[in-house]
């Protein structure tokens, strides 16, 4: 960015002026984001039932992204304090040592098609040999996957002894290209089950994907300076936190959630299932029987901190709402990304900083006292401060260590 000013020190006007000429806005655009909330009535009442109203969140702005090479303003949606500011941070350290090298794993949906009342020893084999048949029915119900040479590519068979009887799980391996990918998948899945009930003798029930994306993950790493990290002994106390999260639950899910911080803004501000990258992102973190850090952190040679992530991502750049919402439109414009694989990189990538923020602040000043001032901004506009008196209300509850409504509310009595 030319100018000087830090993006945080801008108001509105220039913070979108820089949006708008880093991701090339158009006006429209731009009059997108100035429309609070990002969607009628009568766009929400054709997405869901019942509906009543819209309900929004702030739309913020990540800097200083670099990810494989490449410049990113990363679109965060969450009503959380501090966790852009955070990411932010984690990314200009981050810099110094090239940024977040990511990969992403081809986007990979598993359907499973669930078939009772068989003999599934005799009948895997037969489902195996018929494989060709089956990826060619399945196929049949995408053309645009098909002419893109992605789409169903492998079946496989598994046998579940459970106490309804045995059950043979039959699972499709399918590309979904830049697509999350639920619905193609259901489709395909519920299309071959007929031609499975007919091979196998058996009954389909369960038609479905599979959410635990394993096939689908996302990996990658950054290098953080040890001398911006806060000197040698916040990198080792970073790394005494990273063992605590690695051994005991209780802390894993915590720093998980702090991953999740960072995973979930920008899942949300680009339309994404945040339920399904939730969903599979926890499983995935009991895959080894215990659950445990979704990132890993060591020393290099030079004393650097270096941060790991490894976490499902079924996401994409099309499908859902993703055209539909005009505001996530324009977020994922701002974002500019041309691949579903390279979104997963870019959320892999804030999850990693989101946590190292996290655990940053946790192994060296503790967490409150960046929190405080934010969550005292809040307290004390909920306790009915005028705007003209919240900054003396939160000096003075900041540093008397004691915020809540009722001190807010003394201390403007007092005012
Ligand atoms: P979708 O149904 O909108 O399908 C994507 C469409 O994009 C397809 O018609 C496809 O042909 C088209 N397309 C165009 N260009 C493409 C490209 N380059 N790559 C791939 N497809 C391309 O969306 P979806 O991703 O199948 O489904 C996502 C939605 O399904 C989400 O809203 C999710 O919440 C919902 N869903 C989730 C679950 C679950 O997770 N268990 C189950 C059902 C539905």
């Amino acid at each position: 960015m030319a100018d000087s000013k830090k993006f945080h020190e801008k108001n509105r006007e220039e913070r979108l002026n820089t949006v708008k000429s880093f991701a090339r806005l158009s006006d429209e655009d731009i009059k997108i984001l100035r429309n609070d909330g990002g969607i009628s009535f009568e766009q929400a009442n054709h997405m869901v039932e019942n509906v009543i109203g819209t309900l929004s969140f702030p739309l913020g702005i990540a800097t200083n992204f670099k990810i494989n090479g490449k410049e990113y303003l990363i679109p965060m949606v969450i009503e959380e304090s501090s966790v852009i500011a955070a990411a932010s941070k984690a990314a200009k350290i981050a810099r110094k040592h090239g940024g977040f090298i990511m990969k992403s794993d081809e986007s990979y949906s598993i359907g499973q098609i669930q078939l009772v009342d068989v003999n599934a020893k005799s009948a895997i084999p037969k489902v195996l040999k018929a494989s060709k048949k089956i990826l060619e029915l399945a196929n049949s119900k995408s053309k645009t996957l098909s002419k893109m040479k992605k789409g169903a590519k492998k079946v496989t068979c598994k046998k579940l002894e459970t106490k309804s009887g045995t059950m043979l799980i039959v699972e499709l391996l399918i590309d979904v290209g830049d697509a999350m990918g639920a619905n193609v998948t259901n489709t395909m899945c519920e299309a071959v089950a007929p031609l499975l009930e007919k091979i196998t003798g058996g009954r389909a029930i369960l038609k479905i994907l599979s959410n635990y994306s394993t096939k689908r993950l996302v990996r990658g790493r950054a290098i953080f300076d040890k001398d911006e990290v806060g000197g040698k002994q916040v990198v080792d106390n970073i790394i005494h936190a990273y063992h605590f999260a690695a051994n005991d639950p209780y802390r894993a899910v915590t720093h998980n959630k702090g991953v999740m911080n960072g995973i979930i803004a920008v899942a949300n501000s680009t339309g994404q299932d945040t339920r399904a990258i939730e969903a599979a992102s926890h499983a995935f973190a009991s895959k080894d029987g215990n659950y445990t850090s979704l990132t890993r952190w060591k020393k290099d040679k030079q004393g650097n901190l270096v941060g790991e992530i490894e976490v499902p991502m079924p996401v994409g750049i099309v499908g859902g709402i993703i055209n539909i919402h005009p505001m996530i439109k324009v977020a994922t414009k701002i974002l500019g990304v041309k691949s579903a694989k390279e979104l997963a990189c870019v959320i892999g990538a804030v999850g990693l900083a989101q946590n190292f923020s996290a655990i940053r602040a946790l192994a060296s000043e503790g967490i409150q006292k960046g929190h405080m001032r934010l969550h005292a901004k809040n307290i004390a506009a909920s306790a009915g401060v005028p705007k003209g008196k919240i900054d003396e209300v939160v000096s003075r509850m900041v540093k008397e260590g004691n915020v809540s409504v009722t001190r807010a509310r003394e201390i403007l009595g007092q005012l």
